[in-house]
């Protein structure tokens, strides 16, 4: 099953098609100078620039260019634009897949890795690095909106270095783990929807804990004041813990080795570090040293907290909400709450959905004065059948589908001679600018599958097209192919044979335009409307030509088992002088 989850069936869509995507610089904090880019999938396809000549491959090595001396011509820096589904290994740091378009830069001193993923992708791997501490459903669901409109609001915070985010705290962190099933439950729920403003997207920062009160946005970027972004007591996270208490002792001998490693000069044998100033919700402004040569030095809180967790970890001093001591050679801090304190409270919002709150309840304590809005306006319903549920925004117009479907599922499975093994989703949608956007299909495709789900344009469109039978009979068969193919079935026999399937067998004798690996080539990248079209008529005339001289029993077989090696061989997959394969190896690739 999960072989072909995330497959889409119809055609592979390329990233353009959809209409949010943000551009991740991976790896940012450290920046391999060696990685290699291998396919999990069919092959690699790169190219060193937009209008260059495409190459195909099994892996792709990059390393940094070399730093150049003085005096010597200038490293030559590469650049590669990677599709397909692959695996990134740096030479070190984690490893990760993914089957989203990749571009490699090679400047001296560190690769420039960004991944092009789909605005919701995006905010589910922001999920899985910063909601750790979640247990609820509601506290996360907060949690997505809040990391889907930071999202909005700052696309192109990278612009200048030609990306969106880096994958650091500086922008929000981004973790290529496995997503969790409630991380993408809580995403899926409250998919399309973010924070406004008076009409403009929030820029909706959010902490860890905030101690019990929350901070002023001023207090740590001068230049953003915004009215929802303000200070107010927190009941919520001081009831569990009294909002993290956190104690740290500190020695002289390393309060200077933590600021000289920041740049900063810290006066010689200063006798004691004082808060000279405290922002309006308490947190440290300003310190002083003093009592050494020069008498006094002065600095911020939020300098200091970052020269001392930078040298000793992040767990020593939390926040800036702390009171301290001076006590022979050392500083003992007291404080309250991780991280700057703005906006969500990631400790309070669990409290919050412990109690019972919902997320919309939650974002508008944190966030007082926004609102939630959605790109997709609709809600979705379910209804079910025997054998399929209905998704809809308006399932008593879109029931009339069941029967139809029952009856066109009986005939395929009957046709074949197995059955689809689970319930079969059934999506509708009540506009074609609504399915385009969600699933990435051109208008022309008028359904598509992923995984279990049949997706569809609005069925009256389909009806007034009298295309509704001959659509979903096709998307079934995509179904009993699926169920039966394995990974290495190629796409052009499974695309043909679904054709042949579901077109009742009538097929015009004319011989295919195109070559099986052509075929194989746009139905997994995409192409033009009139490419695509020719593709697919040239993969149902192949599929009928096999169909016609081996029988139906023996070409379905092939789902499961392989196409044997002399039908291959008879199509010029493989060409005829090459070595003998066994009738179950796939080839990978038309040898050279
Ligand atoms: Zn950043
Ligand atoms: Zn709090």
């Amino acid at each position: 099953m999960k072989t072909w989850a995330l497959f889409l069936v119809s055609f592979a869509v390329p990233s353009s098609l959809f209409a949010q995507d943000v551009q991740v610089r991976v790896y940012s904090a450290h920046p391999p100078t060696s990685l290699t880019v291998e396919a999990i999938e069919g092959h690699l396809h790169w190219k060193s620039c937009p209008t260059c000549q495409e190459q195909t491959g099994e892996s792709l090595s990059v390393e940094s260019a070399k730093a150049n001396p003085a005096g010597t011509p200038k490293a030559e820096q590469q650049e590669f634009l990677i599709s397909g589904t692959y695996r990134l290994r740096p030479e070190n740091g984690p490893s990760f897949s993914s089957p989203y378009p990749l571009r490699i830069q090679s400047p001296p001193g560190g690769l420039i890795v960004v991944i092009t993923v789909p605005l919701e992708q995006y905010v589910q791997h922001v999920m899985m690095a910063e909601s750790g501490n979640f247990q609820n459903p509601e506290a996360l669901k907060a949690m997505a909106v809040a990391a889907r409109s930071y999202a909005n609001k700052f696309t192109g915070q990278h612009a200048k270095e030609g990306f969106d985010f880096c994958d650091t705290t500086h922008c929000q962190v981004f973790y290529w783990r496995n997503v969790t099933p409630g991380v993408r439950a809580a995403a899926e729920a409250t998919r399309g929807e973010s924070l406004s403003y008076q009409g403009k997207p929030a820029a909706a920062f959010y902490n860890q804990n905030c101690g019990g009160t929350t901070a002023a946005a001023s207090e740590t970027w001068a230049e953003i004041s915004e009215p929802y972004l303000s200070i107010h007591q927190d009941p919520f996270c001081v009831t569990i813990g009294g909002g993290l208490k956190w104690e740290t002792a500190l020695t002289h001998v390393q309060i200077n080795k933590a600021l000289r490693t920041a740049g900063m000069q810290p006066p010689e044998d200063w006798q004691s570090l004082d808060i000279a100033s405290r922002n309006s919700s308490g947190r440290v402004r300003a310190l002083k040293l003093s009592g050494g040569k020069p008498p006094t030095f002065s600095l911020t809180g939020s300098s200091f907290r970052f020269a001392v967790n930078r040298v000793f970890g992040w767990n020593h001093v939390r926040s800036d909400l702390y009171d301290l001591r001076n006590a022979g050679g050392k500083v003992l801090f007291s404080g309250r709450g991780a991280g700057h304190g703005v906006g969500l409270c990631q400790a309070g919002a669990e409290e919050m959905a412990r109690q019972g709150k919902i997320y919309k309840e939650i974002l508008s304590f944190y966030y007082p004065g926004t609102q939630v809005t959605s790109s997709e306006k609709e809600t979705w319903q379910k209804r079910s059948d025997e054998r399929f549920d209905l998704i809809s925004t308006n399932p008593d117009g879109d029931s009339g589908i069941f029967p139809v479907a029952e009856r066109l599922l009986r005939e395929a499975e009957d046709n074949v001679g197995w059955r689809v093994p689970f319930r079969i989703r059934l999506q509708v949608f009540s506009t074609l600018d609504n399915y385009r956007n969600t699933t990435g299909q051109p208008g022309w495709v008028a359904a598509s599958t992923r995984g279990q789900t049949i997706r569809l344009q609005p069925l009256a469109d389909l009806r007034s097209r009298s295309i509704l039978d001959s659509t979903l009979r096709h998307e079934l068969y995509h179904l009993l192919v699926e169920t039966r193919g394995t990974r290495n079935s190629p796409l052009w026999f499974r695309e043909g044979l679904t054709l042949f399937l579901s077109s009742s067998g009538v097929v015009d004798a004319a011989p295919a335009s195109m070559t099986v690996d052509q075929v194989e080539q746009i139905l997994k990248h995409g192409d033009t409307r009139e490419n695509m079209q020719k593709a697919y008529a040239s993969a149902q005339r192949i599929v009928a030509g096999l169909l016609q001289q081996h029988g139906k029993q023996e070409v379905l077989a092939w789902l499961s088992g392989g196409l044997p090696a002399d039908v291959l061989r008879s199509l010029g997959v493989i060409p005829a002088t090459a070595p003998h394969r066994g009738a179950n190896e796939q080839p990978r690739e038309k040898p050279e």
